[in-house]
């Protein structure tokens, strides 16, 4: 079995021939059709996000069941499965309370073993990790059955990868988690993989104005595209005082913040209007600290608030946005405008930070 592996910082990936074992009681072993590639791999291979290594890179992919474990239900051989990047145990404080994505019933393993703190894949006898438990930079993943969710047979395999990061997160953030009512006033920070989902989020829920911003103006093109009204490039203004020129000096009802730096952190609080709400949906480098205005929360009862994976519930919201994107409510096709072979995987990464690229797609043959 083939897969993309860092074995560095900084270093580009390796597609080495690893050993794979069949899958335990609870797991399932998936092909993988295609898998996007996205910032929080690079998060990993740039030491932003320090995790042990070798690992297997990879969190956004879809493939269908090859084999299942003992005691797997509810997903057979054959089937088409969006990988989820977080547990879903079940039976936690917070999968109880419909928090999946907060999910703590398998804090005691590591985030990059299966359940019972051992590896699946091993390269010359040593282990491998896989990221977030599934890895799918890869011919073939085995992990924990609960994180993944069947599809309908239909979707494209390119859509259905996507749906498993960017599109959940960033649809997710405007939909589940921010709740954004039509008619309000939005702001997205940064017009990549997930900003653009934000974008067409917020169209969806009938925003209005929707107000892009962005570095590059080709990405403000596509933000256009996906339904943004206005757009700021902030590299030639400022930023919270054009947003302010646009919304009657007050300010948006709702800012997302797609990037995850202090300097964006702040632009979405102090652009978001009295009563407004800030949400941080860009995942940070974990050093990363913003020095907020506490005065500003209160004379303005401004909210702030984090999203992670758009406060999903894959088991119910993938098969809802492979519903949409199929009824075309939503656009995922324009989302993709690179694909890649396997082979080409570190020219991916570069495609996209260069900002090139909506998303890159590698399709598995
Ligand atoms: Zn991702
Ligand atoms: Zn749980």
């Amino acid at each position: 079995m083939r897969a993309a592996v860092l074995t560095g910082i900084n270093r580009p990936l390796q597609i080495l021939d690893l050993e794979q074992e069949s899958p335990k009681a609870g797991e399932v072993r998936v092909r993988v059709k295609a898998a996007g590639v996205c910032m929080s791999d690079w998060h990993i291979i740039n030491g932003d996000w320090p995790l042990p290594l070798p690992m297997v890179l990879g969190h956004e992919a879809a493939g269908i069941v090859a084999e299942c474990g003992p005691g797997v239900s509810g997903i057979a051989p054959g089937d088409h499965v969006i990988f989820s990047f977080r547990p879903h145990c079940g039976r936690c404080r917070y999968c109880s309370s419909g928090q999946t994505v907060l999910c703590i019933g398998h804090n005691d393993s590591p985030r990059w073993l299966m359940h019972d703190g051992t590896a699946r894949v091993r390269l010359n006898g040593e282990p491998v990790n896989q990221m977030a438990r599934i890895g799918t930079f890869a011919e073939e993943v085995v992990c924990p059955a609960e994180q993944v969710v069947k599809i309908r047979p239909d979707l494209p395999f390119t859509h259905a990868a996507i749906i498993g990061c960017s599109v959940a997160t960033g649809i997710g953030a405007v939909i589940r988690h921010a709740r954004v009512p039509a008619g309000s006033r939005v702001l997205v920070i940064g017009c990549g993989g997930v900003g653009l989902n934000i974008v067409q989020g917020a169209r969806l829920a009938g925003a209005s104005p929707i107000i892009a911003c962005d570095l590059r103006d080709n990405k403000l093109d596509y933000a256009r595209s996906f339904g943004a009204t206005q757009t700021i490039n902030g590299s030639s203004v400022d930023v919270v005082g054009r947003v302010r020129e646009m919304t009657d000096g007050l300010g948006v009802d709702t800012a997302f913040d797609a990037i995850g730096s202090e300097a964006t952190a702040l632009q979405a609080v102090d652009a978001t209007a009295p009563g407004g709400r800030a949400v941080l949906v860009g995942i940070p480098a974990f050093a990363t600290r913003a020095p907020i205005s506490p005065s500003q929360l209160v004379y303005g009862e401004k909210v702030i608030s984090g999203t992670y994976y758009g406060s999903v519930r894959p088991n119910i919201d993938f098969p809802m946005l492979a519903d949409l994107d199929m009824d075309k409510r939503i656009d995922l096709d324009s989302l993709i405008s690179r694909t890649y072979r396997f082979e080409e995987i570190n020219e991916g990464f570069r495609l996209m930070l260069d900002g090139a690229v909506a998303r890159g797609v590698i399709v598995f043959e």
